[in-house]
């Protein structure tokens, strides 16, 4: 884990960017190509945000985003580039033609990394504004400044982080919503028996996606590892179950909608979503950014339900801070 430093925060970057999710990366690599020095700070342990993955005794779970789909050129470009570099694969999934991270969801992100300077492990808890700089401190109460800030996290953190430095985006943030995920993961000494690999669930649930990890392109073998994701409805109505009942819920669930029978896992566990995918996101027609100019949002909420959003949606923040009167 990197933090930031006293020292570290005497260069002060032409943009700040917070979260190092999709948005928060395609916006920085936009803003390093339009030869602006670019710091990414993430509350997170790992880079990616909802492209996540875990792995735990020996298991990998890929427990957000299951796969993607890239139509708009600039999106195509940067998966294409990724499925040189081994990042991306092809999957033809759920009825669609999709691309998944290889080995795992979160080499993508990992992938959008190169060249930026990106900590994790920072939680920023409150922003100001002092002249032409942006003041950020975070939860240990260090300060960060910059000269420009966006602003990626989920739309109920963007909203309270931004509702007295920049009112117009936090009002934003506030007309978009979520559904949650409960995501079910569990691990299994032995190898599942023969199935049908395509994934499992629709949206009327309980089970709305689930599949075997080993069943993914470029995916081991050798991880005897089940990962079951929740419909929104149900989701929703469990929301504040214990994680422990939720994981026994979705693997009966599981069992009954893909017919298939298995042994106890021995490693069995749930990971609650607050905010998994957009329901509504905000106006298209808003501005992205600040009356003074120097702020801006990006993530999802900004255009829809997908990671490709979250991309178009960082690339769109550069865009209009970089145009923007300050
Ligand atoms: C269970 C699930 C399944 C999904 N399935 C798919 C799918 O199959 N296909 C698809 O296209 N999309 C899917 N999505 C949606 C997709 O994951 C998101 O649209 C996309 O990843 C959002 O990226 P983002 O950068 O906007 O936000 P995030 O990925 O949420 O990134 C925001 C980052 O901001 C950080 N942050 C927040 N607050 C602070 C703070 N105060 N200080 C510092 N850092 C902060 C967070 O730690 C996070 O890393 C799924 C999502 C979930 C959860």
């Amino acid at each position: 884990m990197t933090t930031s430093s006293d020292t570290a925060d005497l260069v002060i970057p032409d943009l700040m960017v917070i979260g190092s999710g999709i948005a928060g990366l395609a916006a920085a690599q936009a803003a390093m190509s339009a030869g602006m020095s670019v710091m990414v700070i993430d509350k997170g342990r790992r880079i990616g945000g909802r492209v996540s993955t875990r792995r735990a005794h020996g298991f990998t779970f890929n427990h957000g985003a299951q796969f993607m789909t890239a139509r708009s050129p600039e999106f195509v470009s940067l998966s294409t580039a990724a499925i040189q570099n081994h990042a991306l694969a092809a999957w033809h999934v759920a009825n669609r033609d999709a691309l998944c991270g290889t080995p795992t969801m979160r080499d993508f992100p990992v992938y959008m990394q190169r060249g930026l300077d990106v900590r994790q492990g920072i939680e920023i808890t409150d922003i100001g504004r002092e002249h032409d700089h942006i003041i950020l401190t975070d939860k240990d109460g260090q300060t960060h400044m910059a000269r420009h800030l966006i602003v990626s996290a989920p739309a109920p953190q963007s909203q309270r982080l931004l509702a007295n430095v920049a009112p117009n985006l936090s009002a934003l943030a506030c007309s978009a919503s979520y559904a949650p995920c409960w995501t079910g993961m569990y691990g299994f000494s032995d190898a599942p028996p023969p199935h049908d690999p395509a994934p499992v669930g629709d949206d009327a649930g309980p089970v709305g996606f689930a599949l075997w990890e080993a069943d993914r392109p470029g995916a081991p073998a050798a991880n005897h590892a089940l990962t079951v994701q929740a419909a929104p409805g149900w989701s929703q109505q469990h929301l504040k179950d214990d994680a422990g009942d939720v994981a026994d819920a979705l693997l009966a669930a599981w069992q009954e909608a893909s017919g298939q029978t298995i042994g106890t896992p021995v490693l069995k566990a749930a990971h609650r979503w607050r905010y998994a995918r957009v329901v509504t996101p905000a106006s298209d027609d808003a501005a992205v950014t600040s009356s003074c100019g120097r702020i801006a949002v990006a993530g999802d909420w900004l255009g829809g339900a997908r990671i490709e959003h979250a991309f178009l949606s960082g690339q769109r923040a550069v865009a209009a801070l970089t145009t923007a009167p300050n």
